[in-house]
């Protein structure tokens, strides 16, 4: 009989050799000329990856959100804006999964689970991140449409995306804030245009966009839940799994530096020996070898209780944080054991470094992190 573990080994050995095979080799690249890695896109499409975690009754694969952590980890591991093309397109495909209405998912979520439609999530703007309930982009009722106007920034899939789950004001006066906040599936027409793309330290290859809303229009049955006044928490809900989708992004790449530092510490020569063989880089490898495991642990324990339908706002918060960190840490130091080469183009480390400050930011920065775990640990000793 095959077991859940049968299918995530099996998962993970494809993923690994279309990792080695298809992804490693153009990782340095494409990442210097900030390329879009169309022909992976494709290949994504069909591994499956635009539906991991779509239900299996609406075209995805279903996996659990453990196994799904696994494999943003594993490709982390060698490069992390491949992720990101398909992790924030399914925080867009959970959001509606939670949130939809029965019409919703059978409309959209077979589309999303094949990259026929592909994209993310619309939230930050140009003065409204972490205080997202600040936002002023605004969508007013018109007739069987709603007219959204206003500017989101930062959207990664901004570009080459088709579709966004858009975060909005329906009623910007309501009190508290959230109750007039609602949750869009916008398709790219007439009215919802690219503004600029955004260039950045690190995180290239995959767009990040200014988006513009003048005068869009998308219909009232495209409001998720079909309800106003729940964007709010619909969004919070699909960050669980994007904290998660973070974290995992950190465990991978805080293991992929520690790999990288191992190999080149056995093989760099000073003073007759292997650095590897000096005691000031052993503590380094130790140390970096013991966050990327501590890393990967917490990881797994937020996705199983996500998966066992808990809450897990502590859970993601406390990997996400210390994962990102750990990535960060970890790429520094990687950047210490390579020496001189490390500020080089023609090694992989310095990329990590640029990339995995990101992971700090994104999905609500590590400050908020900690305010949402020690929040959770006074409402848990209550
Ligand atoms: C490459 C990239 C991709 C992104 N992709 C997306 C995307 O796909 N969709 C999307 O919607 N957004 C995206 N973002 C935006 C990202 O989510 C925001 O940048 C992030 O939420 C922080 O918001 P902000 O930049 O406005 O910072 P601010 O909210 O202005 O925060 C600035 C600083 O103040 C701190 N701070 C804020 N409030 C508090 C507080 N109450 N207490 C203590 N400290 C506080 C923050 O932690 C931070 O250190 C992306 C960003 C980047 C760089």
């Amino acid at each position: 009989m095959t077991t859940d573990k049968d299918i995530e080994q099996q998962v993970l050995t494809t993923i690994d050799k279309w990792v080695e095979k298809e992804l490693r080799p153009i990782a340095r690249e494409f990442d210097q000329a900030d390329q879009y890695p169309t022909e992976l896109v494709e290949q994504m499409k069909a591994l499956g990856l635009f539906g991991a975690t779509i239900d299996e009754q609406y075209g995805g694969l279903g996996l659990s959100a453990s196994t799904y952590a696994k494999i943003v980890s594993r490709i982390c591991e060698v490069w992390m804006a491949p992720s990101g093309i398909f992790n924030s397109h399914l925080i867009m495909a959970s959001c509606v999964q939670r949130a939809g209405t029965e019409e919703q998912k059978t409309r959209f979520l077979p589309r999303f689970a094949t990259g026929e439609l592909r994209g993310g999530i619309g939230l930050t703007e140009p003065d409204a991140g972490s205080d997202l309930q600040s936002i002023r982009m605004v969508a007013r009722k018109a007739g069987d449409d709603y007219v959204i106007n206003g500017t989101k920034t930062w959207i990664s899939n901004g570009i080459n995306g088709n579709c966004l789950a858009v975060l909005t004001k329906t009623d910007p006066n309501a009190d508290p804030r959230h109750r007039g906040m609602s949750l869009f599936l916008c398709e790219k027409g007439e009215g919802f245009t690219v503004g600029k793309k955004l260039k950045k330290l690190g995180y290239r290859s995959i767009d990040s966009a200014e988006l513009i809303f003048d005068d869009f229009h998308v219909s009232a049955n495209n409001l998720i839940g079909g309800e106003e006044g729940l964007g709010f928490a619909q969004v919070a809900g699909g960050l669980e799994l994007g904290r998660i989708n973070i974290a995992a992004r950190g465990a991978g790449m805080a293991k992929g530096a520690t790999d990288m530092a191992l190999a080149y510490a056995m093989e760099r020569k000073t003073f007759g020996k292997p650095i590897a063989e000096h005691q000031a880089i052993q503590l380094k490898l130790a140390e970096m070898s013991t966050r990327a495991a501590a890393a990967a642990l917490l990881v797994e324990q937020a996705a199983i209780k996500y998966d066992q339908k808990e809450r897990c706002d502590l859970e993601a918060g406390q990997a996400k944080f210390f994962a990102s960190e750990s990535a960060v840490q970890n790429s520094l130091d990687a950047m210490r054991v390579f020496g001189g080469y490390s500020y080089s183009p023609e090694y992989e480390i310095e990329r990590f470094y640029r990339d995995a400050p990101l992971l700090c930011i994104g999905e609500g920065t590590n400050e908020i992190q900690r305010m949402i775990i020690a929040k959770q640990m006074v409402s848990r000793a209550r």
